[in-house]
């Protein structure tokens, strides 16, 4: 059935015409994307993401290594979406990965928008670029390096069961490639069938002679890497008429000038076919950077994060419970370089955008997502953060997350600014706030809608005693008290109840006292929080006001 000899020009010409009698060249195509002028050293870099709907941290993690690689050399950052994979496409997905990213503060001065697009090397969704794809394809057809296979599915799953049972490499290589070179009448009559056929690329016609059976290239992360030449032939086109992810990629990282590409490992393992395709298309190629997997503790044993075991995969799940976007961005700076850290240890008070990411310190195997370390990470950030903007930003969260817990937030803005801030100034100030869900748990006792007691009596502390406590505290306490005297008359409270004035009083003879002064002010933290871990007890004071600190120590009383 097969023409076994190698055809000539002409044959490739007719091909070409036959396959793609519209498409444009190349070259037309090549001078509307002329390369971008940008001052030497600049990177492009872009993202990638496949519309499916779940936005996860890789897609933040990628944005944040690629934006930043872009904006600190002065080049450009794009958003491309890659949906030639119709199948896995849901309506909504791009909306909601630019509204995911934006809450990060990640934003796209060109590429694909919610409403079109913005830039001079679009189109910036690959389904939008068709033609472009089939000039490119015929051109390569016209060369013998690509040709039509009309292999169904049936024959392609025969000839798996063979090389599997012959041990050989899988795929349509080889002898395997039986439409290589096939009779032109053939495909003529097939194509008038409407058979179903794909590109693929034509390995052996690609291989330059004397190239030998590897090639080596520069990883940005990883330096060196030495694979073998690809040898199959791949798939570059499908049924649909577009492009697989490989040659998509291939194309547009060329016209749009990427200069690098930071991606994800699993990636890795196409290289060779990328790097087939970029020469047998005469392109030169990015820079590839190639990530570690992300992946996360579990059980004492590392493995990779997973959609349907780890919540935190998603990004929604960080927007949910309020991560702040600071804090993110200064945690995925952590993971990405091994240099970070100390960075920011030397430079507390400065922007980050001051410290140089570089591909060179990023890590080449599994990265870990630690949620107590992004805690731990948000503490800190969240402490340098004025009250003022912690409270837009709790109000935020509130509109979004609990709706009904807006008036309540919103009734007094003092009072919520106040709550944020409480221990924030000083020599060591406090920092205990992590995120959104947890810092409105944290504060809520200072709404009587949310206020309630949480936590049981201090241990040296029985109920007839906490009754006669409180009711000498409501006895003496005066709201215009300075701390000082404030405190004096706990100590004398705890001393005439026959609790220690000073803890090391209490350290020394237990034997003498109920417990100490500590206890006492347990007690009344108790009373005005509902818990026995809450910041100063006279800073609560002055923020409940005096109408409300009688009240609930009349309550508490009461119980
Ligand atoms: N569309 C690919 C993905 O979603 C992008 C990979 C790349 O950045 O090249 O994984």
């Amino acid at each position: 059935m097969m023409n076994n000899t190698i055809p000539d020009v002409d044959y490739y010409a007719a091909l070409a015409d036959l396959l793609f009698p519209f498409a444009k060249s190349g070259a037309d195509i090549e001078a509307v994307y002329p390369p971008r002028g940008l001052p030497d050293g600049a990177y492009v870099t872009r993202l990638g993401p496949s519309p499916t709907g779940f936005v996860h941290l890789g897609n933040l993690f990628m944005a944040t290594v690629n934006r930043r690689l872009a904006v600190q050399s002065g080049g450009v950052f794009f958003l491309r979406i890659e949906d030639t994979d119709r199948k896995r496409e849901v309506d909504g997905a791009v909306e909601s990965l630019l509204s995911s990213l934006a809450y990060f503060g990640v934003g796209f001065a060109e590429g694909a928008a919610a409403d079109g697009e913005k830039g001079d090397y679009g189109p910036y969704r690959q389904s939008e670029r068709r033609e472009i794809y089939h000039a490119f394809v015929r051109g390569l057809v016209a060369s013998g390096l690509a040709y039509p296979c009309f292999l169904s599915e049936d024959q392609i799953t025969a000839i798996r069961a063979e090389q599997e049972a012959r041990k050989e490499l899988p795929g349509i290589y080889g002898k395997y490639a039986e439409w290589r070179d096939a009779d032109i009448a053939l495909i003529g009559e097939y194509l008038a069938k409407e058979m179903p056929f794909v590109i693929r690329l034509n390995a052996d016609a690609c291989t330059v002679q004397g190239s030998g059976e590897t090639v080596t290239i520069i990883d940005g992360i990883r330096g060196e890497i030495t694979f073998p030449r690809n040898i199959l032939d791949v798939v570059i086109l499908k049924q649909d008429g577009l492009p697989t992810y490989h040659f998509a990629h291939t194309i547009d990282d060329h016209l749009m000038r990427t200069t690098h590409v930071v991606r994800g490992e699993e990636w890795l393992s196409s290289l060779p076919i990328h790097i087939a395709l970029f020469e047998a298309l005469d392109f030169t190629p990015p820079t590839y950077c190639h990530t570690a997997l992300l992946m996360k503790v579990d059980d004492g044993v590392k493995r990779k994060l997973s959609k349907r075991l780890d919540p935190e995969l998603s990004l929604s799940y960080y927007i949910a419970e309020g991560y702040h976007p600071k804090a993110v961005e200064e945690y995925l700076l952590t993971i990405l370089n091994s240099n970070y850290e100390e960075w920011r240890l030397s430079n507390p008070g400065a922007d980050n955008t001051e410290f140089t990411l570089t591909t060179e310190k990023m890590g080449a195997s599994g990265i870990l997502v630690d949620l107590d370390k992004l805690r731990d990470v948000s503490r800190d950030t969240l402490a340098g953060i004025t009250a003022k903007e912690l409270a837009d930003f709790m109000i935020d969260w509130v509109s979004r997350e609990r709706p009904d817990a807006l008036p309540v937030l919103t009734k007094d803005r003092a009072i919520l600014e106040a709550a944020l801030d409480i221990g924030r100034s000083g020599e060591k100030p406090r920092k205990d706030l992590e995120y959104a869900a947890q810092i409105f748990e944290h504060i809520s006792y200072f709404f009587d809608e949310y206020f309630q007691i949480k936590d049981p009596l201090p241990e040296h502390v029985g109920a007839e005693d906490a009754r006669t406590l409180l009711e000498g505290y409501h006895g003496v306490y005066d709201q215009s008290d300075g701390r000082e005297i404030w405190f004096g008359k706990i100590r004398a409270l705890a001393e005439e109840n026959g609790y220690a004035a000073r803890p090391k009083d209490y350290k020394k003879n237990p034997e003498l006292y109920k417990g100490h002064v500590g206890d006492v002010s347990a007690v009344i933290r108790l009373a005005l929080t509902g818990r026995l871990e809450a910041p100063d007890i006279w800073e609560i004071q002055q923020i409940l006001g005096e109408v409300r600190t009688r009240g609930r120590l009349r309550a508490f009383e009461r119980v």
